[in-house]
């Protein structure tokens, strides 16, 4: 019997699904060939809440935290999310193009969303990541590498590593050594 695919027209299967409407079509859907690592906390330091769903679909409520005030009316979004039970949220179709990298280049290449899928990991700079983040992370780069195999170890980059200077995710306790390990085994 024929293994059932991760990934069906874009979306994941047996997956949480929250379509954001932050998004637009990839110019060319063929060039998928960079997978970008961030991480996202709201309000920042704090987990759960659900704020970042609501973030990305445009809901954020501005009167439950001053920091909402501030994003609430940035209109961003990322592919996935793998929150801190390792429960990973698509909102945006792998085939479109999500606005997760803002200013950035790699390799010399600009406008990184044209080409890269992004991942939000919930965290931050001050804790690390848990178990169940980096097994999710880890199947769901390889579901991703199988469907888009431009997608090489040396291209996964941090957000940091194409917009140095203004981004620092995923930041110091991301484990680059494992990450890397676990989805060559
Ligand atoms: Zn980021």
């Amino acid at each position: 019997m024929k293994k059932q695919k991760c990934i069906e027209q874009g979306w994941l299967t047996n997956c949480r699904q929250i379509p954001s409407p932050h998004f637009d079509e990839r110019l060319d859907s063929g060039d998928i060939s960079l997978l970008v690592i961030h991480y996202i906390s709201l309000p920042p330091e704090q987990f759960g809440g659900g704020y970042i769903d609501d973030f990305f679909q445009g809901k954020l409520d501005p009167k439950l935290h001053p920091y909402f005030e501030k994003i609430h009316q940035m209109r961003v979004s990322a592919h996935c999310l793998i929150d801190r039970q390792g429960v990973i949220t698509q909102y945006v179709n792998f085939n479109e193009r999500a606005w997760h990298a803002g200013v950035s280049s790699f390799e010399g290449r600009e406008k990184c969303n044209d080409f890269s899928i992004g991942i939000e990991l919930e965290g931050s700079n001050e804790q690390p990541f848990t178990e169940a983040q980096y097994q999710s992370l880890q199947r769901l780069t390889k579901c991703i590498m199988a469907v888009y195999p431009k997608i090489t170890p040396e291209r996964i980059v941090g957000h940091t590593d194409i917009s140095p200077g203004r981004k620092i995710d995923p930041g110091q306790y991301f484990d680059w050594g494992r990450y890397l390990k676990d989805i060559q085994s």
